[in-house]
């Protein structure tokens, strides 16, 4: 008698444990999931150019507060760089086609100001190391 009570308990007990394990393997997927998947939106670098020169590399993670970068390229142009992306902020352009770009905040979009002359790209980390790999 007391064995089969105990085997209906033991029953019981691994059906109860499988609930929080099953909650804690979800969880380390969903957490491995949420750590992979913002890796290609972060670790971005800004490839600021004037007049086709490159003219500064800005790692968007390490900018803390949002600043203004004034470029004198053909003509003046100030970009807002912050660590969700980078925008004309005005240009010194008829066009203004620049600063109505809005802000570009993924890897391979890019703001040009073709009068004056100034682009801005994003690119992620790894292709930034790939064109090192090229050039050098
Ligand atoms: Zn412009």
């Amino acid at each position: 008698m007391n064995y089969s009570s105990d085997n209906t308990k033991r029953a019981y007990f691994r059906m109860a444990d499988l609930i929080p394990l099953a909650v804690i393997v979800l969880s380390v997927v969903l957490g491995v999931v949420f750590l992979l998947s913002p890796k290609d939106e972060k670790g971005l670098t800004a490839v600021v150019s004037v007049e086709g020169e490159v003219y500064t590399e800005v790692a968007l993670d390490a900018v803390k507060e949002p600043y203004e970068l004034t470029l004198h390229g053909d003509r003046e142009a100030v970009l807002l760089i912050s660590s969700d992306g980078v925008r004309f902020v005005t240009s010194d352009c008829p066009d203004k086609l620049c600063v109505n770009t809005g802000m570009i905040s993924r890897s391979g979009q890019s703001a040009v100001c073709l009068p004056a002359r100034v682009s801005v790209k994003l690119i992620s980390s790894e292709e930034s190391g790939g064109i090192d790999a090229l050039s050098g």
